[in-house]
């Protein structure tokens, strides 16, 4: 397929494709799946090898937010019976993290509800820091606090913070879609800060809202554009209680076909399946790890995720290895321009901090909530897909596609608390975390 042999060369070498060649990838059919996820894997490999970067999602504070973002369990008037408490203390956000870092992860995502922090609020993730880089200095801390005012990206880069995760989550032009209490223009100026302060930027999207293939490219290239170092992917898990409960769009294909997407658009950068993985790519979450080089292990921000020990099984059985603290999860000359964006530090590079990037191809190396975005946080999801049929003797292609069409109808007036687990274990109750 020439389409394929030119998006796998360009990836080879590091450079984006069109816009329309990255929309072509969303058209392909079934029948051409596994020679997408093939082509794309080779990119994959070409940078990240067969490494899978772990990170842990720890809930600082839970439910309770002013702003309306539609597909958060968390928002203004959900009605989900999610876990709902105030900030952790740092010795229970330390104690939290560090089974995280014992299940293999590392990078440890500390996330709070809320429009953003305050002044108040940065002191408290301050001293979690401290908590946490105590027990483990080299553990790699991203942190999810909503939208930034002046100076408090600095501040969080002195605590020792690594990477700053807010979501731009869809397009531009759709966004006043989702939320109207903040705008698109308030996520950009809050990666930018953190960008603008040394701190790894990690922005991502949430796919499954009924955004269009033309929206999910746009804030795919936007993503690009900004020079996010990794980009989680969020497939929405439509909690019953919120406005999207019954947005089930997604079928296993279609997010491994917009995964594929976000790689060909991302050769050299960390993708990671976010929240949702379990919930819409169900037993195709293995296929999924040929194009992402990063997921959370356990849990999400207030739903769960399959057992730690099952992410981990997963990952042997696939062939793939979790990747250590010392390895720098970005490729060298991805490594070295972060470095030079964020003033020395870069992503990735554990430990020491600084450039440690291993060569291409050889091992080198947050999320909805809080604020934003990924997983766990502040939404993601679950689904379950609702897959084309194919098409029987007596039916045209078209015929079929029209029935999926109706299925997919049907489906989205299902809520289906049979995918969603509301997270009740970990960071909030007595119950041991999930890593
Ligand atoms: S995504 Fe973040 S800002 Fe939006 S409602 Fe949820 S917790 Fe609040």
């Amino acid at each position: 397929m020439d389409l394929l042999d030119t998006l796998t060369a360009k990836g080879l070498r590091g450079e984006t494709p069109t816009r329309e060649e990255a929309l072509a990838v969303l058209a392909t059919t079934d029948d051409e799946l596994l020679d997408v996820v093939a082509a794309a894997g080779r990119v994959r490999r070409r940078w990240f090898g067969r490494r899978v970067k772990l990170n842990y999602l720890v809930n600082l504070k839970s439910g309770l937010c002013p702003e309306d973002c539609s597909y958060c369990s968390q928002r203004l008037g959900s009605k989900a019976e999610i876990l709902k408490y105030t900030w952790l203390k740092p010795g229970q956000a330390a104690e939290a993290a560090k089974a995280g870092v014992s299940g293999g992860a590392k990078r440890v995502c500390l996330v709070a509800s809320g429009r953003g922090p305050t002044d108040r609020d940065i002191d408290r993730v301050t001293d979690t820091v401290a908590a946490i880089k105590e027990a483990d200095p080299a553990v790699e801390i991203c942190a999810c606090l909503g939208l930034l005012s002046d100076n408090q990206a600095e501040r969080l880069k002195a605590a020792g913070v690594d990477a700053y995760n807010h979501n731009l989550n869809t397009s531009e032009g759709t966004y006043g879609d989702i939320a109207t209490t903040h705008t698109y223009a308030d996520r950009v100026d809050t990666v930018q800060k953190a960008h603008g302060a040394g701190l790894s930027a990690c922005s991502g999207l949430i796919a499954g809202m009924g955004e269009s293939d033309e929206d999910l490219v746009d804030v795919v290239f936007a993503l690009r554009e900004l020079g996010s170092d990794s980009v989680p992917v969020n497939f929405l898990i439509p909690f019953e209680g919120t406005p999207l409960a019954k947005e089930w769009n997604l079928s296993p294909q279609r997010c491994l076909r917009i995964l594929a997407m976000v790689r060909f658009v991302n050769p050299d950068t960390e993708v990671r399946i976010a929240g949702g993985r379990e919930v819409h790519l169900r037993s195709m979450q293995p296929l999924g790890l040929h194009l992402a080089n990063s997921i959370f292990l356990g849990d999400y921000l207030t739903s769960e995720g399959q057992a730690g020990q099952t992410d981990l099984d997963m990952i042997a059985d696939a062939g793939f290895e979790v990747e250590g603290m010392g390895e720098s999860t970005l490729p060298r000359h991805r490594a070295d321009i972060a470095a030079a964006a964020t003033g020395g530090c870069g992503t990735g590079a554990a430990g020491g901090g600084c450039g440690t990037a291993a060569a291409p191809g050889e091992g080198a190396d947050a999320t909805v909530g809080g604020g934003c975005g990924t997983g766990g946080g502040c939404g993601p999801c679950g689904g379950h897909g609702h897959a084309a049929p194919a098409a029987t003797a007596d039916q045209t292609a078209e015929e079929a596609a029209d029935q999926a069409a109706g299925e997919t109808a049907a489906a989205a007036d299902e809520v289906r608390t049979d995918l969603v687990r509301v997270r009740r274990r970990g960071a909030g109750t007595e119950l041991a975390p999930n890593a």
